[in-house]
């Protein structure tokens, strides 16, 4: 009962290496994603501790280390591991958050798997997260617990702790009611949400469709709703609300609701872009390319993120504009899930299918118009890829934020470069000087590629310069600042930072 903060989040925060035999615990590799903008926490708050889940065999053996200190760039933190075996993991991981939970929050009610879901399991993993919370927490802490799959956490945790302040993050999109409400723990889920001091959302419409579940469980009353920000919700983009609401007020509290859109460490792009190894990098991919035009395209192979739908408009796109065969090439990055994770399977398979198919007709013994890549590729490489990538086209059907797109703008150091994204991402609303499309639409779809690979030099520039503005001011500082004063910075002491 030692720490101010405690982070709740399934991933650990360190990668474990054996070296001679011995574990060791290293800061994760990858500098990007929302793991070191969340330890940045560590330099902020001086007694803070996380708890996460590591699978072992036997979670009762009493060998496994529940409780370990570490000390990286970040600062002194403590973690909290928490022994799931294999079988709960499958249970509460892959199959209700992944096949029950992900559809649900990304509107593919076809997808959705009720069958094989084991609630009682989940229900237990969540307990047992709040048990570790409720442990690690100071009297008066703050606890923030992140994303879905931990949904039941604050419920479990106010019955332990009804001393502690309780803050949720969702990292993906929120529902409608329509939607939400087919998960037949709607109710439960719900209470636990309520249950919060904060519940935070990437943007205005998020937070509004909470309201609307919340309404459709429960008599709340009136939201308050305020104007939306001028500054944070962009004027193109059709699927933003223009006022947010605030807070929703029940019998036992008030439930702030958070709307504040997570950002890319620009700073760390920006360096990374300028080292030598990305500009040999950058100029050894430019001079493979030769005189060819290159659309990018990087995500997870999900079925949310649109990947059979663009590869199919760059089929299109072959076969309206002639002028283009030869030019123009498709560097497709589609990373696959674990391997447990066969859901995602007929996706892959679908992907190469397709992408196979344009190499076939469009391609010949020295020109394969798609490059499909079915790994992840490293940051850095990534980043010099940003750099050459004359369009970045990120049409998901879906996206909680995208940050592909933000470190898109953030490494185009020579202020070119066009961003297609889809409207159906979090970051559209923020980014509206991007070409918004609507990946649901061919014609939406054939209409922003045309203007993207045919837009003067000059209007790229223009609009590279406003997204660029956007995506600085709401970088990963941003986010750790507002998230701070949500989690009530005052009971952390000095919390300003260099
Ligand atoms: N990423 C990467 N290598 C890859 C593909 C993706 O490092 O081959 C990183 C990418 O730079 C970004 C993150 O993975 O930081 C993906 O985040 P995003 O929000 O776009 O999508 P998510 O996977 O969280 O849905």
């Amino acid at each position: 009962m030692s720490s101010d903060l405690v982070i709740v989040y399934h991933r650990q925060p360190y990668d474990e290496v054996e070296v001679d035999g011995k574990v060791e615990y290293r800061a994760n590799k990858s500098p990007n994603g929302i793991v070191p903008t969340l330890k940045s926490f560590f330099g902020k708050v001086e007694n803070a501790a996380w708890v996460a889940w590591k699978e072992a065999e036997d979670s009762s053996d009493p060998g496994f280390d529940r409780v370990i200190r570490i000390e990286d760039s970040f600062g002194k933190y403590t973690v909290y591991r928490l022994p799931l075996t294999p079988d709960q993991v499958k249970s509460f991981y892959h199959v209700t958050s992944k096949e029950a939970f992900w559809p649900i929050l990304h509107g593919f009610k076809e997808k959705y798997n009720y069958d094989p879901v084991d609630w009682p399991t989940f229900k237990e993993v969540n307990w047992a997260f709040a048990e570790a919370a409720a442990a690690e927490a100071a009297p008066g802490a703050s606890v923030w617990v992140h994303d879905y799959n931990l949904w039941l956490v604050p419920g479990y945790l106010r019955q332990m702790r009804p001393d502690v302040r309780i803050s949720f993050y969702h990292h993906t999109p929120f529902p409608a009611a329509d939607m939400f409400n087919v998960l037949p723990w709607r109710g439960e889920i719900i209470e636990s949400l309520l249950a919060c001091d904060v519940v935070g959302f990437h943007i205005p419409r998020y937070a509004s469709n909470f309201v609307s579940c919340v309404r459709s469980l429960r008599d709340v009353g009136n939201v308050p709703r305020i104007k939306v920000d001028p500054d944070l919700m962009s004027e193109g983009s059709a699927l933003s609300d223009r006022t947010v609401p605030t807070s929703i007020y029940t019998e036992e509290r008030e439930v702030q609701l958070g709307v504040t859109p997570v950002g890319v460490d620009v700073d760390y792009i920006r360096e990374l872009a300028n080292t030598e190894k990305t500009d040999k990098l950058a100029e050894k991919f430019r001079s493979e390319i030769g005189d060819t035009r290159v659309l990018l395209s990087v995500g997870r192979t999900d079925y949310t993120k649109g990947g059979a739908d663009q590869l199919i408009a760059f089929e299109r796109l072959l076969e309206r504009r002639p002028d283009l065969r030869g030019v123009v090439r498709l560097l497709h990055v589609s990373v696959p899930a674990n391997r447990n994770m066969t859901v995602y399977e007929p996706i892959q398979k679908e992907l190469e299918e397709i992408a196979g198919r344009i190499n076939g007709r469009f391609g010949s013994f020295t020109f394969q118009p798609v490059a499909l890549i079915s790994r992840a590729v490293p940051f850095e490489e990534l980043v010099a890829w940003y750099q050459v990538a004359d369009v970045a086209w990120i049409t998901p059907l879906a996206d909680g934020m995208n940050l592909v797109c933000k470190e898109y703008v953030a490494a185009r150091k020579d202020g070119d470069g066009v961003l297609v994204l889809s409207e159906f991402a979090g970051a559209a609303v923020e980014l509206g000087a991007a070409v918004l499309t609507n990946p649901f639409s061919t014609r939406a779809m054939d209409f922003a590629i045309d203007l993207a690979l045919d837009m003067p030099e000059e209007e790229r520039r223009a609009r590279m310069k406003l997204l660029q503005a956007s995506v600085e001011k709401r970088d990963t500082r941003h986010w750790a600042e507002d998230q701070l004063a949500l989690l009530s910075p005052e009971d952390f002491g000095d919390t300003s930072t260099p």
